[in-house]
């Protein structure tokens, strides 16, 4: 049910996850006040087009197919967001996630990003959230089952005063972007129970947690993918497609290290 990958596939996954890092980069260079969320998304799919790498979003099954290759998910909207002509404005938080398979191989990630200035809780909503992305990352070393770096996920979040998402969790990856087992970002004892899962060397996890300022319900509106708090609050999405090695976890859609090229 769940594969592990040898180190030459990560190899590989690498190249993939370096192109999303890539059109992650393209996107936000262009994030200010004024920008339309459909400008972002178009950066995003002109740097997979320039490489050949399959956009994973676009098309993807719901009630329609997704329409755009970036779920860019504003304020409120907490995932699944839909590229519109809606100007970003000052003062608000913009969460982009996308994905693409580039030489066969899967690669995904998020970010939410300050628009201008944004009031100080909203900053301390990114902070903690990118923070438990880190930790997780940390914890995979440490720990023996996910359960266990999910518990301690849930525990920092709460600690800061918010809430961690719980419709709506991170997913292994690999050939495809949504592989079992999936990786949930809170202690669930029933999941616990019936789905934890050992972390073992060749284990690549994408991990997403999606922090709220208020309550963890989300409603989802009527265009059937965003999904909003229920409380109107604002909410944040940090994910990296995250390979467990035997020398240590290693982020696969980070920055290029040690003299890798981009594309
Ligand atoms: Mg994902």
């Amino acid at each position: 049910m769940r594969f592990l990958r040898s180190a030459r596939e990560i190899a590989a996954m690498r190249r993939a996850g370096l192109v999303v890092w890539q059109a992650h980069q393209a996107a936000a260079a262009l994030i200010r006040p004024g920008v339309t969320t459909a400008e972002l998304d178009r950066a995003v799919a002109e740097v997979f087009e320039k490489v050949g790498a399959e956009p994973l979003f676009l098309g993807y099954p719901g009630p329609t197919p997704f329409p755009a290759v970036t779920c860019i998910s504003v304020n409120e909207q907490v995932v699944h967001g839909i590229p519109s002509d809606r100007p970003l404005r000052d003062g608000d938080i913009v969460s982009l996630d996308t994905g693409c398979r580039f030489e066969g191989w899967c690669g995904d990630a998020a970010y939410t990003y300050a628009v201008g200035h944004v009031p100080l809780e909203e900053e301390r909503l990114l902070e903690v959230t990118r923070g438990v992305l880190d930790l997780a990352i940390r914890l995979l070393e440490e720990k023996s089952r996910w359960s266990q770096v999910a518990r301690e996920m849930q525990a920092f979040v709460e600690g800061a005063g918010f809430a961690v998402i719980r419709d709506f969790v991170g997913h292994a990856i690999g050939r495809e972007m949504h592989e079992q087992p999936q990786v949930p970002n809170y202690y669930d004892p029933s999941w616990a129970r019936t789905q934890d899962f050992e972390l073992r060397p060749g284990l690549v996890l994408a991990i997403e947690p999606m922090v709220a300022m208020g309550t963890h319900q989300v409603k989802e509106l009527a265009d059937g993918w965003t999904q909003v708090t229920a409380d109107g609050r604002p909410a944040a999405h940090f994910e990296h497609t995250v390979a467990l090695t035997s020398d240590g976890a290693r982020i696969l859609t980070c920055a290029p290290q040690d003299g890798e090229a981009t594309f």
